[in-house]
């Protein structure tokens, strides 16, 4: 004996016909060809077919259970083997996969086609309140010479005369104990269950052809570097007409001359002299509604910064807009000629800091503490 079917589908001898047939449901959709195409688990996949058909068969079982083994005599499973053999029962494993026994045709010329996906470049001000821009896509459309069916003018697909149109041919395996039918895809129409004598010559049969478009596309307020904006149907045409794929495109924020992007914020720094920021003043700022006035207060500290509320990038979803964030940074006056450093001598003594102490301050308290802390070994 040369197989233990029993141990192939993980069962013990006195196995019911239901722990059988889960059993083979469980491995048949673990090591279907489809799902792992290893050839090693094809092998496994074969075998456990051939433990089911022997084991489901209460006749078979009956053989296989005195000693003999019912395919070795069928021609099938013991000889040259090939599709027949270890596909005998084509219903149950569709069975094991749909829970229903299958009915099959011919599968359908006609396929949904591929997503496309397409970069578009956009200016900040663009992203901060929408857009429409035309962009050029290539993509593959409907051929129009044969409409989408692949067939040259004139002509039209026939049906198979191989499988009469079922898209799968069958064959009728005897075997002492009765006839074991097997199926498989008509090697003449691919499983089509049609032919094309004379493939369309402008798209040699696909159906579709690459060709270039432009579309507008419409850019909402707000997107940001990445955001992908979904146009449905205007992706690839599929295989033999079939309907379009969807086309995203992402988008690409242009960096900026003077902001830079955070979320729906936007920042710049102003550098002011040392006067200025003492006593006040107001400098333009072209933003992205217009010129505008940033009021530098007197008094204002180098590092502060100065919000001009709601004139950020509008809120993708909601609302509102970010703010744009001013920074200022004073700039220390250098290179002073005499004059100027006399003026800074004397407001100096009257403000009476000719010499400053300075003043300390446990700054950066969390980091300090944490390098003691790292110090004393806690
Ligand atoms: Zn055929
Ligand atoms: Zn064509």
């Amino acid at each position: 004996m040369a197989t233990d079917y029993y141990s192939v589908l993980g069962v013990g001898r006195d196995a019911s016909q239901d722990q059988i047939k889960k059993a083979f449901r469980r491995l048949a959709r673990e090591l279907h060809p489809d799902v792992n195409p290893d050839p090693k688990t094809q092998e496994r996949f074969k075998e456990i077919n051939a433990a089911y058909e022997v084991l489901s068969d209460p006749q078979k079982k009956q053989v296989y259970d005195l000693g003999g083994d019912p395919l070795s005599q069928s021609g099938g499973a013991g000889g040259a083997g090939g599709f027949g053999a270890g596909f005998g029962n084509f219903s149950d494993i569709m069975d094991a996969f749909f829970g229903t026994a299958s009915q099959r045709g011919p599968r359908s010329r006609t396929r949904r086609g591929q997503d496309a996906m397409i970069r578009l470049d956009v200016e900040l001000s663009e992203a901060a309140f929408g857009t429409t821009k035309d962009i050029q896509v290539d993509t593959a459309v409907v051929c129009t010479t044969c409409s989408g069916e692949g067939a040259a003018p004139g002509t039209s697909a026939q049906t198979c005369d191989m499988c009469r149109g079922r898209g799968e041919v069958s064959q009728v395996t005897r075997s002492f104990l009765g006839q074991v039918m097997t199926s498989r895809p008509c090697p003449q129409c691919q499983g089509f269950g049609t032919v094309v004598p004379t493939p369309c010559p402008e798209c040699a049969g696909d159906g579709r052809v690459r060709s270039r478009r432009t579309l507008t596309v419409k850019i909402p307020a707000g997107v940001d570097n990445g955001t992908r904006i979904q146009l449905a149907g205007e992706g690839e045409v599929g295989p033999g007409g079939g309907p379009a794929g969807d086309l995203y495109v992402e988008i690409h924020e242009l960096p900026h001359a003077v902001f830079q992007r955070r979320g729906d914020d936007l920042h710049c720094t102003v550098t002011i002299p040392m006067t200025a920021a003492s006593l006040g003043t107001k400098c333009p700022l072209e933003t992205l509604d217009g010129m505008e006035e940033v009021d530098v207060r007197p008094g204002t500290q180098s590092g502060q910064s100065i919000p001009l509320h709601g004139r950020g990038v509008t809120h993708l979803r909601g609302n509102g807009r970010g703010d744009l964030i001013v920074h200022v940074e004073v700039q220390t006056p250098t290179k002073l000629d005499p004059e100027q450093e006399e003026l800074l001598r004397r407001l100096a003594k009257l403000r009476g800091e000719e010499r400053p102490q300075g003043q300390f301050q446990p700054g950066q308290q969390g980091l300090f503490s944490r390098l003691k802390d790292a110090f004393n070994g806690r």
